[in-house]
């Protein structure tokens, strides 16, 4: 891309260009490049992130390509509904939401649409994760609504029921940035910054590095968006011990040869209850599962969850410990004997039909397989809190794997990840209404949480075109009213005594 051109006058050759540019956009799959394309577009036309109603309409009206125009179809038709308040509901508010990754770039769409101020930060500098989700259908249907095949052709497919983590979040990176939200990446949230009664500024962040702008912005409302190892501070989280669950995964290139495109998929559901496979594979391989997935996606895509017995005769543990995090820690395992075990599994699950098998590499240029314990699984307490410091209040929800941690086997993460979306941005647009207190937000918000972790494809409403953020288009047993305004009083730490 070239130079910006800055100025005030956008002229024909800019316009065009930016056009030209906007194909390039649509097509880059490296975050670097998405980036990049939009940078030059809004310097082109003189545009930066901005409030919905003062961003979009100028970007569109310049953008006429056809690709564009399709996608502004889609925009517009979900702008216009009644929930969003012509985007101006939460003008008078700031968002940070740390954390680009599917659930934190879903919130950050519906921000976005309610008006309000939109910053993501993601510490990452590249979009590297292979690994693949299981889509419930309404996640399908929301994606589309939200113009995933105009970013994506192959997107769902036929049955095609999934998608990799990187080919999500570049969908739905494009659609916040076309959205006018602020994006910076290679900034990590370190914490909070109380507000400063001499200066009244109001809420802030410590970030890394610490000198870079977005340290200089206020906040009203925070998203804890980071995944499961959760930065934001103050939730409490609930831990779920189960039987001891060792998950592997792992990618190998798919170079979509005929003899690949042959080779059927294994849909975990179906494949839990198939006793015979698994004791054929032990008697042929001495490889104990308990269950298998492969999706043929970017990559072939595996995930199993293996007997620790079997990975300790396969040479895959060194040394059999009661602790499972030093049963997994990188010095207990043998890496190449990993390899040969998760290549060994998809080959048997996959009749040998792809012998030649290559591991994908990941985020280090590695071979793409890891290991993984989900002994214990975690779910934070509550999904919101607020904090007032000297007149300042700030509202803090949690969504996606920080708020429940996801069982990968079963890819539920993505599906009550975007439920959670949802309800959060819902919470936001409470807690702009100004008829609500910061506890009636908070018992709102709790009351629906409750409903998170039993949701199922099967006990949500089946009308996926008529999801909003508004809970009751989802849940249909819902009671906003389980938790009372009074029960949430923990979940309100001020410092006014009143
Ligand atoms: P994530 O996808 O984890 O995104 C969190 C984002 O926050 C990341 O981009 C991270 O870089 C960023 N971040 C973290 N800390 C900070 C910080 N301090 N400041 C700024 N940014 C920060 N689910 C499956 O069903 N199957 C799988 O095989 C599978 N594999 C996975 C592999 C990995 C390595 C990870 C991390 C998750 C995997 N998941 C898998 C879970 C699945 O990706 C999530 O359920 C889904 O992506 C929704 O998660 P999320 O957006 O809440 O969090």
């Amino acid at each position: 891309p070239p130079p910006p051109r800055g100025g005030p006058q956008v002229t024909a050759k800019d316009v065009a260009l930016a056009n030209e540019f906007f194909d390039h956009f649509l097509n880059a799959t490296s975050l670097r490049n998405i980036l990049g394309y939009y940078r030059s577009i809004c310097d082109l036309l003189n545009l930066k992130p901005n409030l919905f109603p003062l961003f979009y309409p100028k970007l569109r009206g310049y953008l006429k390509h056809w690709r564009a125009n399709a996608l502004w179809k889609k925009f517009d038709a979900r702008a216009a509904h009644k929930c969003y308040g012509k985007g101006k509901l939460c003008a008078n508010s700031r968002v940070l939401i740390i954390g680009a990754g599917p659930c934190g770039l879903r919130t950050a769409i519906e921000a976005q649409l309610l008006g309000a101020k939109v910053v993501v930060i993601e510490k990452r500098d590249r979009l590297s994760r292979n690994n693949v989700l299981h889509l419930w259908p309404f996640v399908i249907e929301d994606l589309r609504a939200l113009g995933a095949k105009k970013f994506f052709g192959k997107f769902c497919a036929g049955a095609i029921d999934h998608i990799s983590i990187r080919q999500l979040q570049c969908i739905l990176l494009k659609v916040v940035l076309l959205l006018g939200v602020e994006v910076h990446t290679e900034v990590s949230f370190e914490r909070l910054v109380e507000p400063d009664p001499v200066s009244k500024t109001g809420w802030r962040a410590e970030f890394t590095p610490s000198l870079h702008p977005v340290s200089q912005y206020e906040f009203d409302v925070v998203i804890g968006a980071d995944g499961k190892r959760n930065t934001l501070q103050g939730f409490k989280r609930k831990e779920f011990r189960g039987k001891l669950a060792i998950a592997i995964t792992a990618n190998f290139i798919n170079k979509r040869t005929e003899a690949e495109a042959r080779v059927e998929e294994i849909s975990g559901v179906a494949f839990i209850f198939n006793q015979k496979f698994f004791k054929d594979l032990y008697e042929a391989t001495g490889i104990d599962l308990e269950n298998i997935v492969y999706y043929k996606d970017d990559t072939h895509y595996f995930v199993m969850t293996a007997k620790k017995s079997s990975l300790i005769d396969k040479g895959v543990i060194k040394q059999d410990l009661m602790d499972t995090e030093r049963l997994l820690a990188t010095e207990n395992v043998n890496r190449e004997a990993l390899m040969d075990y998760a290549r060994e599994a998809a080959n048997f699950s996959t009749n040998y039909q792809m012998p030649d098998v290559e591991f994908a590499v990941n985020h280090y240029g590695q071979p793409d397989v890891a290991m993984f314990d989900f002994t214990s699984m975690y779910a934070a307490e509550n999904a919101s809190k607020v904090v007032e410091r000297n007149g300042f209040r700030l509202l803090m929800i949690l969504v996606g794997d920080s708020l429940l941690e996801p069982f990968w086997p079963t890819g539920s993460g993505c599906a009550r990840g975007f439920l959670s979306s949802l309800d959060a941005a819902w919470a936001i647009r409470s807690w702009c209404s100004g008829t609500m207190t910061p506890l009636d937000v908070l018992a709102e918000r709790e009351s629906i949480y409750r409903l998170l972790a039993q949701t199922t494809p099967d006990n949500l409403n089946k009308e996926w075109k008529s999801y909003t953020l508004d809970p009751a288009t989802r849940y249909p047993n819902l009671n906003k009213n389980v938790v009372l305004p009074l029960q949430t009083t923990a979940l309100f730490d001020s410092d006014d005594p009143r």
